[in-house]
């Protein structure tokens, strides 16, 4: 079969949020305007199509990073269609680190902001993320149909609370109630929806009372868009007006650099303006032969990139592994470079073992479809792999390679784990090493005192989640101790950092930030003196004891 879209073509890009922003929303009418929903809101049992876990829905959060694929039409007169894969990055800010290993794939993002706050808390810590990564954004602002929306608030929160160069590319046309549309700054045109969820775009005169902030907006966009390109650069400065597919050319130059982060405006929920996000997609953030390429060592430990062409050795990270209801356990992964099919083995080079993908599937919100090749470039899921983790490399048996690959952080919050009957203690050891298997983040021993079974995570979220996957797709009932700071580690670490405070979390971002202080306890090892807490690990799960 050969590739149906072209690496230009294609877009792998995630959609960033303070949860409640309306990523969710924004999603779900993306999935709809690009044809693969029929009807909003309506695949799993009326959940949304993105939100798969029922705790999701029950805590009315994001926790998976499944990908999901749609197509968007170019604006550009070439009558061509882009390939978009949506990487889901949950909103919570105990699952940062899913965050992290969605962005380590995609290329570029949407950040959504609500309009009532602009940037918040968590927007910064995500932020921060995607710039570590260089991941390019457009920023998306929403809810504009929402008592106290402010547009204007919200871009200079951008550019007060983020540091970050930004420039809107569109105008409310109205707020709150009275929202009705939008104006596009780069072509002068205004909009209106209409019909079912808005798929109706009606042209209208831009508004007399916008003319002028369009104009001056417009001035701010082209004189910000002059450092990225000369010629434009002369052209604005001697007063000339550029063309429109020139400010369009160099809008994406600036923006696939990761320097510059153009804002729209609209409410995914009233159905207004999400059909120029997915313009803008297209048009500014880069494919995957904008982006730098990957870096690898080759078994003599050789330092190799992989470019994104089909024509390179197969190589390929897996970023999620996920169990579905209807195939079993999925293994999500990006390809960087070259080819794969269906029934064929590569070599998990990071665990040296063979592996066979059994078959390939591409989800289309609520379809799987199967596939027989994936092409540089892709993100697709495999049936049958049986060894890999997240981030594991895959690459071709003959050229092996071990990609670099994302961080992740050490557990901070620990408990006990007692099973309630004699069967629960039998299933129990197989269910959480099956969960171990698929988060990196969750670790479990026992504890040699003890013997009572220890879970670790990186947040009590995370370890709520975690009983209750045991108890819904285990069936195992257990008793929980109280949560403690998983310090043990560290405590291994205190002769290195002796009467310092020691970072317990390993990875970067806001969740569990515990610092904790040993000093030498005379010739009794050291001595548990002080922690100080973070992120989102409350003080009272500090218990000073002594090792
Ligand atoms: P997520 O947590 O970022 O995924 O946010 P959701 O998409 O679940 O939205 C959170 C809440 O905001 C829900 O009650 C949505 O109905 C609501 N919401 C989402 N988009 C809009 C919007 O454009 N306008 C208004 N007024 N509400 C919205």
């Amino acid at each position: 079969m050969p590739r149906e879209y072209s690496l230009q073509n294609t877009r792998n890009i995630g959609i960033m949020a303070h949860i409640d922003a309306g990523k969710t929303t924004t999603t779900e009418r993306i999935l709809y305007y690009s044809g693969v929903n029929h009807k909003i809101g309506e695949t799993h049992d009326g959940a949304s199509t993105m939100d798969w876990m029922a705790q999701e829905q029950e805590r009315g959060i994001t926790i998976t990073s499944a990908a999901t694929t749609c197509h968007w039409k170019k604006q550009d007169g070439t009558g061509e269609e882009c390939r978009i894969n949506i990487i889901d990055t949950p909103g919570h800010v105990d699952f940062t680190v899913e965050v992290e290993r969605s962005l380590r794939v995609l290329d570029g993002a949407v950040t959504v902001l609500d309009a009532k706050a602009g940037v918040e808390p968590q927007t910064e810590t995500v932020w921060r993320q995607a710039t570590t990564y260089g991941v390019p954004r457009i920023v998306f602002v929403n809810k504009m149909d929402a008592t106290g929306a402010d547009f204007i608030m919200s871009c200079n929160t951008i550019i007060d609370r983020l540091g970050a160069k930004s420039c809107p590319i569109q105008l409310p046309i109205g707020a709150e109630n009275t929202f009705e549309g939008l104006v596009d700054i780069i072509e002068r045109k205004a909009y209106t929806f209409s019909g079912d969820y808005g798929r109706i775009v009606t042209e209208i005169p831009v508004p007399d009372d916008l003319k002028e902030m369009m104009e001056d907006y417009r001035m701010k966009l082209l004189e910000y868009l002059a450092d990225y390109d000369e010629d434009f650069m002369m052209q604005v400065l001697e007063g000339e007006e550029p063309s429109i597919a020139d400010i369009k050319r160099v809008l994406r130059v600036a923006v696939c650099k990761g320097d510059f982060f153009p804002v729209l405006c609209g409410s995914a929920y009233k159905n207004k303006g999400v059909q120029m996000v997915l313009d803008a997609v297209v048009d500014y953030l880069p494919s995957p032969v904008d982006v730098p390429s990957i870096k690898g060592t080759t078994l003599d430990g050789e330092e190799e990139f992989r470019h994104p062409s089909d024509d390179e050795p197969f190589s390929a990270l897996a970023f999620k592994i996920a169990t579905d209801p209807y195939v079993g356990k999925l293994s999500f992964f990006r390809v960087y470079s070259g080819t794969a099919e269906a029934g064929s083995y590569v070599l998990n080079s990071t665990k040296d073992k063979r592996e066979r993908f059994g078959r390939i599937v591409q989800m289309h919100a609520n379809a799987r479809r199967e596939i027989d090749q994936v092409y540089a470039g892709d993100i697709a899921a495999a049936v049958g792999l049986k060894v890999t983790t997240t981030g594991d490399t895959l690459c071709d048996e003959k050229n092996p390679i071990i990609l670099e690959s994302m961080e992740f952080p050490e557990p901070v919050i620990e408990m006990s784990l007692e099973p309630k009957t004699k069967a629960d203690q039998d299933k129990m050891g197989l269910a959480l090493s099956k969960l171990a298997e698929e988060d990196p983040t969750f670790k479990t021993y026992t504890n040699e005192e003890t013997g009572q079974t220890i879970i670790a995570g990186v947040g009590e979220l995370h370890l709520d989640i975690i009983v209750d996957r045991l108890r819904r797709e285990f069936k195992v009932e257990a008793n929980i101790g109280k949560p403690q700071v998983a310090y043990r580690e560290t405590i291994r670490k205190a002769a290195e950092c002796e009467g310092k405070y020691i970072r317990q979390s390993g990875g970067r971002g806001q969740y569990g930030h515990v610092w904790i202080k040993f000093e030498p306890n005379e010739g009794k090892g050291f001595e548990f003196v002080d922690a100080v807490v973070g992120g989102s690990v409350p003080r009272e799960y500090i218990k000073p004891t002594q090792e």
